[in-house]
């Protein structure tokens, strides 16, 4: 057979050569060591919590080694192409901190290593397909859909493994003539690896999240051409990480099963192979056994679920750290407010199974993280996440901001700040009662008659003075509780509760309930001091009335 001949039949308009392509992306310069890598997603619109996980280790592997990470969209299949979709990709990956140093923008690229949409590249592909075909590598095939499933059906039958090899691959040695002949009818032909692999043959391979492998030869005449000359993700990835000299790919498990194929490609197309960090899959806990998170059944997996919650940025890339990191933890706690990317991560801390997504640890991690900001900062995030999620909440925090950093800063900076808030959306159940348009009318228990309640308030209300400090507050509260028969002696209560009609805890419930309607609350006397002598009054006041 002519392989040239059978090259320039299919790439007629092929001119360019491979060495003039490799000289437009020349090699980087990078520093011994640097870990070039980068993005590679499909534009689906959907960006989920694995993409942040891959996102994090591409990142920290180039950045902490003075490398590159770039973005390229993988946009061969039209069909699950979403308009917009690169935009929301940019914007959430930048949101949790994933900044791109190269590739694809918004609205165009950044970067000598472009076009980093696929599609923009067909021309690059075909000169690497021409080349191919010339040495003898690759070849069309013209079977159609009919043809090739009733192959998968005899396959089956056979219990035979499927796929286009051996003797089922039926276009691989056909004549020069044959192909023209089809070529002359208009006939679709997709472009086929001539896979010279054996599946008795099995070589190590080391991967640095799996760590050794043994890997099967391909022996599959996989499709490097689609039938409308946009290659397929096989084909794509051995060229453009190629030509973009990347280091080392970071991606799904799920890629695994093609990689024999992908180290065949490299090899045949004379490239050298990058090193592969191959991800495991994130999963959870349901009932007593592991499962992976499902776009389906868990909404957990859009990173849309964490912006709507209100969970910090600085939260979800904590938890993902302890997650991807089983070190980083103890690091943490051993460096309190060092910068995260001083923490020296590792890809082969990975674990190789898949990673156990804990939601009520990163409630924790996330705890932990709003207890942490001053309440500045708790104010302006917060405002943030309501201005998107709850308007009119954002419109009660910003007509006063003093006030509302005053109930932010309840129980903050010391030694043990309050952990109140996991999520921003948890802001307003707590701390609503500040505005007397979310204030809940109390519902007291029932366990005590109106009339105790009532008289409760009414002496506090009597004896109430802003200038208290809060022991002289809770004296009061002390005394009233003993006036109406209520002990004040916690442990001797606990030991015999039928003994006291209430206690002092009832006599403060009463009093908070009728001050923030609720029968949690920060601390009674530094929230009456932040709503004031007058406005606290008058909802005890209301309350009274009421009963
Ligand atoms: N487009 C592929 C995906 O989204 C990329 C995998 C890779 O990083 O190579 O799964």
């Amino acid at each position: 057979m002519d392989y040239q001949a059978l090259a320039n039949l299919l790439f007629p308009n092929v001119t360019e050569t491979p060495e003039a392509v490799e000289a437009r992306f020349p090699s980087r310069n990078a520093p011994e060591g640097a870990v070039i890598t980068r993005m590679a997603p499909s534009p689906t619109g959907f960006v989920h919590l694995g993409n942040l996980v891959q996102g994090l280790t591409s990142e920290r592997m180039a950045h902490q080694s003075g490398g590159v990470l770039f973005l390229r969209i993988e946009d061969t299949d039209a069909k699950r192409e979403v308009a917009g979709a690169v935009e929301v990709l940019i914007n959430t990956l930048k949101h949790y901190g994933i900044a791109f140093d190269e590739g694809a923008t918004v609205d165009g690229d950044m970067g000598a290593y472009g076009p980093y949409r696929q599609r923009q590249r067909a021309a690059i592909y075909h000169v690497f397909a021409k080349k191919l075909v010339s040495e003898g590598h690759a070849y069309p095939c013209f079977c159609t859909e009919e043809e090739l499933s009733a192959m998968r059906e005899k396959q089956e039958a056979n219990k035979e493994t499927t796929g286009y090899y051996g003797s089922y691959a039926i276009w691989r040695d056909r004549s020069l003539e044959d192909v023209k002949a089809q070529l002359e009818k208009g006939m679709p032909w997709v472009l086929r690896f001539r896979s010279t692999g054996s599946i008795e043959n099995q070589f190590k391979f080391d991967d640095l999240v799996k760590g050794q492998l043994t890997i099967t030869e391909n022996n599959v005449d996989h499709v490097l051409l689609k039938s409308d000359g946009i290659p397929t993700y096989h084909f794509a990835h051995a060229v453009d990480d190629h030509l973009m000299h990347t280091t080392h790919v970071v991606r799904g498990d799920e890629w695994l099963p093609s990689l024999p194929f992908h180290i065949q490609l490299f090899k045949t197309l004379g490239f050298k192979l990058p090193k592969y960090v191959h991800i495991g899959p994130l999963m959870k806990m349901d009932g007593n056994s592991k499962r992976k998170l499902s776009k389906r059944k868990d909404p957990e997996l859009a990173l849309t679920f964490y912006k709507a919650e209100g969970f910090p940025v600085e939260a979800v890339y904590e938890y993902l750290m302890t997650l991807l990191n089983s070190n980083y933890e103890d690091w943490r706690r051993a460096n309190p407010t060092a910068p995260s990317d001083s923490f020296k991560f590792s890809p082969k801390k990975l674990n190789p199974a898949g990673n156990l997504f804990d939601y009520a640890k990163l409630t924790d991690v996330s705890k932990n993280e709003i207890a942490k900001m001053d309440a500045e900062k708790a104010y302006s995030l917060l405002t943030e996440w309501a201005a998107e999620f709850d308007p009119d909440f954002a419109q009660k925090l910003t007509a006063d901001k003093d006030y509302a950093v005053s109930i932010l800063a309840i129980g903050r900076g010391g030694k043990k700040p309050r952990k109140d808030l996991a999520t921003w959306k948890e802001a307003k159940p707590y701390m609503g009662f500040f505005y007397d348009a979310y204030l809940e009318t109390p519902v007291f228990d029932p366990k005590f008659s109106a009339q105790t309640v009532c008289s409760v308030l009414t002496k506090f209300l009597d004896r109430y003075d802003p200038a208290d400090d809060s022991a002289q507050w809770f004296d009061k509260v002390k005394a009233i509780t003993q006036e109406i028969g209520f002990t004040t002696d916690m442990k001797a209560y606990k030991a015999d509760p039928a003994a006291y009609p209430g206690t002092v805890a009832d006599v403060s419930t009463f009093i908070r309930q009728a001050v923030t309607g609720k029968t949690n609350s920060p601390d009674l006397y530094t929230v009456m001091q932040i709503l004031g002598a007058e406005r606290s009054r008058a909802r005890i006041q209301a309350v009274i009335d009421q009963l």
